[in-house]
């Protein structure tokens, strides 16, 4: 839990508010008495932000690892999409919609029929873990009539679940599943494989990068394979395409060449995220000017990781990452269905941090990714939510920062003529802080938007005001009414 430290902001407020007339009573009144009347005062300080638009959007994801297998995740989340998009969510990332072999228990990182959504009984069940065809499809409509877009997240790396058979390039081996058809793993009969379409294979010995599931990792410069991926009309993206997905998400990269992805949206367009899993910003960036597709921002990742909790040192935030080399390619997130599963303990942002996390990839440049867990999380959501309406407002123009040591960083972001922009306060120290900063604001008096101190501070004529934060917390800073 962040510590908000209430009691110690609401009294430094009650002075604030007698010394700017609000009030008549005394500064010696009791908190009891007067503090909910000053709630309602603070807010009337606050701007509408909604008057700031700046068509920023966050896109959910909308899954975590070992939801319920029961088949009704995609009913589940049905419910959720009037909620998510009224709080600025514009796409939402769905587990991998195929058919895998672990048939109802699988998340779908092990496919086996890649036009099995729900229709054929095979590996033990029709529904995959998520539900059926026709609830995905219900799924992707409803989320279309709430202006979100649907991103599938596509498994093309390796298979599993089919039928056991030799291949001539692994002599002495018969422990290859590398038979997919009718009869094994494949019963929609499209897109049939056999050890031909894994590596090794007459082409070569492995793709460019190193294998994972290697006796069964597709090898994608066989033209049958490019084919029924992509490329004929009833290929795996076609069909996705034809039932309503706007946009990819494509697992684990780094198990093909970044032209799979760049031929894949050249056939069927819309949005796409990579996950080359790597704190490299580099790295990154070369798979984005090779594939042209956005990546996720890993380097943000580990950066505030390391930051928050590893080192406790926020000048990790100095570091390299996507979102400061192409903030349009750069997909941020704090957290994801494979940080957050339990035995990862030591690769994830801690409870404790996670909203000083999400205050900084919501009020930077890049598109920022909501964890569902988070999101539903009710101890996190209030504050998600306004931060979420902060990042698609104020959260605009230049950024600049004003500060950064081991436990305070300060990032301005400019807004324009019609936009007033904010300030951002991390403080990750154990005690509350106050420091001059250089503001774009000239005589006006500032509020804080994060919730987290509920004071009004007034700039001078050139600019300047001491901001404040609360011990181990954050502030967003803007004008006030
Ligand atoms: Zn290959």
């Amino acid at each position: 839990m962040i510590v908000f430290n209430k009691d110690k902001i609401l009294r430094k407020t009650i002075c604030c508010f007698l010394i700017i007339g609000f009030l008549s009573s005394s500064c010696e009144e009791t908190e009891q008495d007067i503090a909910p009347g000053l709630v309602d005062e603070q807010q009337n300080f606050q701007l509408d932000l909604k008057q700031f638009d700046n068509g920023n959007r966050v896109m959910m994801q909308a899954f975590y690892w070992n939801v319920e297998p029961i088949g009704e995740w995609y009913n589940t989340i049905n419910e959720k999409l009037e909620d998510w998009a009224d709080a600025g969510v514009d796409r939402i990332w769905l587990p991998p919609v195929s058919k895998g072999q672990s048939g109802r228990f699988s998340m779908g990182y092990d496919p086996s029929d890649y036009f099995d959504l729900g229709d054929f009984d095979q590996h033990g069940t029709i529904k995959t873990r998520f539900g059926s065809r026709a609830e995905l499809q219900g799924l992707i409509n409803e989320s279309h009539a709430n202006n979100i877009e649907v991103i599938a997240d596509v498994v093309l790396g390796h298979n599993s679940g089919g039928g056991k058979q030799d291949n001539p390039f692994r002599p002495g081996d018969t422990e290859v599943y590398s038979l997919f058809n009718e009869a094994n793993g494949n019963a929609s009969g499209k897109f049939n494989r056999t050890n031909a379409h894994f590596h090794p294979n007459d082409i070569h010995e492995k793709d460019e990068e190193a294998l994972f599931f290697e006796k069964t990792d597709l090898c994608h410069d066989q033209p049958y394979v490019k084919d029924w991926l992509w490329k004929r009309d009833d290929s795996v993206a076609e069909y996705y395409k034809k039932l309503g997905f706007d946009g990819w998400r494509f697992d684990y990269v780094k198990s093909f060449s970044p032209i799979v992805v760049k031929e894949w949206n050249a056939k069927v367009g819309g949005f796409s995220v990579g996950e080359n899993f790597d704190g490299n910003a580099e790295v990154l960036k070369k798979w984005v000017d090779e594939s042209g597709s956005p990546a996720f921002d890993f380097a943000c990742f580990y950066k505030l990781e390391e930051a928050l909790d590893r080192f406790k040192d926020l000048t990790f935030l100095e570091r390299d990452m996507l979102r400061k080399i192409y903030p349009d390619k750069a997909v941020t997130f704090t957290a994801n269905h494979d940080t957050e599963k339990d035995e990862n303990v030591n690769n994830n942002i801690s409870f404790s941090n996670k909203m000083l996390a999400y205050s900084y990839i919501l009020t930077h440049d890049g598109y920022p990714t909501i964890f569902y867990n988070d999101y539903e999380n009710l101890t996190f959501q209030k504050t998600l939510k306004n931060l979420m309406l902060i990042h698609s407002t104020i959260a605009t123009g230049n950024i600049e920062v004003l500060k950064s040591d081991k436990e305070e960083y300060i990032m301005k972001r400019g807004g324009s003529e019609s936009n007033p922009g904010l300030i951002l306060y991390m403080n990750i120290g154990r005690r509350a802080k106050k420091v001059e900063v250089q503001s774009n604001w000239l005589n006006k008096n500032i509020t804080d938007y994060s919730e987290n101190m509920e004071i009004m501070l007034e700039t001078d004529a050139t600019g300047k005001v001491e901001l404040e934060v609360p011990a181990n917390s954050f502030t967003v800073w803007s004008l006030a009414k």
